[in-house]
C-alpha cells in the first residue's frame, strides 16, 4: 500500500517538474522519518536504489553508488558520499581515498575488500563532497540502515563525521571520538577519519592505525 502511495506520489511529482516547478528543498520534513518502504534482499535494494528520485542529488549523479562487498561480512565500512570517480564507475571507494582504504585494510587488518562491505550514507554524489547537507544524508539514511539489517555485520568503521552521526546519533566531532567503541543493539560502531581526509591531512594516519588496531582485536575476540 505504501509502495502505490510513493508511486501515485512520484507520478504526481514527475507531472509538476513537466509543468515547469523545479525540485525543492526537503527541509520542511526535516523531523519525520522518510516515508520508504525499503525491500527485503540486497538486490531489490539496489534496484531501488538506482531508480531513486527521492532527492535533488539525482539530478547531477552520474551512476548511484551502491556499496559492495561479502553479503555476510562481519565487518563493514560505511562513509559518507560517492567521490567524483565513484560517481564515473558506479562503484564505491575508487581513485586515491580507494587506494589509501585498500592499503589500510590490507596492512593493518589483514583484510581485502572481499572479505568486508563498503557503503556510503549516501547513494548519489554530493556536489559539496567534504560537507555534504544533512537534509540529503537525512532522506537516503534509510537505505543504509536495510543494507546493515541485511548484512548484519558485527563491527562498523563509521568513516568521518557524516557516517558516524548517522550511525551514532551523536555529533561529537571526529576529533572527540575516533576511536571509541559505540555499542549498538545488535553491532559495535567504530568511527575514524575518512580516507579522503588522510590525503588532505597525512598527519592523521597515525589515529587512523590505532583506531583500525582496536578493530583489529575486536575481530580476533568474535
Ligand atoms: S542520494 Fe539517496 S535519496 Fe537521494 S536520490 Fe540518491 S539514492 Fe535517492
Amino acid at each position: 500500500m505504501k509502495n502505490l502511495k510513493n508511486a501515485l506520489l512520484l507520478r504526481q511529482l514527475y507531472q509538476l517538474k513537466q509543468l515547469g516547478y523545479k525540485y525543492t528543498s526537503v527541509n520542511i520534513f526535516k523531523e519525520d522519518e522518510p516515508d520508504l518502504t525499503l525491500p527485503n534482499t540486497l538486490e531489490t535494494l539496489e534496484k531501488q536504489a538506482k531508480e531513486c528520485h527521492l532527492c535533488e542529488l539525482s539530478k547531477s549523479r552520474n551512476k548511484v553508488v551502491f556499496g559492495e562487498g561479502s553479503l555476510t561480512a562481519t565487518l563493514m565500512l560505511v562513509g559518507d558520499t560517492p567521490s567524483v570517480s565513484d560517481d564515473s564507475a558506479g562503484k564505491i571507494f575508487t581513485g586515491r581515498a580507494g587506494d589509501l582504504l585498500t592499503k589500510m585494510l590490507e596492512n593493518v587488518l589483514g583484510l581485502s575488500r572481499d572479505d568486508v562491505y563498503l557503503a556510503n550514507i549516501l547513494k548519489c554524489r554530493a556536489l559539496d563532497t567534504q560537507s555534504p547537507s544533512p537534509t540529503y544524508a537525512h532522506t537516503c539514511h534509510p537505505y543504509i540502515l536495510k543494507q546493515i539489517e541485511l548484512i548484519s555485520p558485527k563491527i562498523i568503521i563509521a568513516f568521518g563525521d557524516l557516517a558516524y552521526q548517522y550511525l551514532s546519533n551523536d555529533d561529537s566531532a571526529m576529533d572527540d571520538v575516533h576511536g571509541t567503541i559505540v555499542e549498538k543493539e545488535n553491532y559495535i560502531v567504530i568511527p575514524t577519519y575518512h580516507p579522503n581526509y588522510l590525503l588532505r591531512n597525512p598527519s592523521a594516519k597515525k589515529e587512523v592505525f590505532e583506531d583500525l588496531k582496536k578493530v583489529k582485536v575486536l575481530l580476533e575476540k568474535l
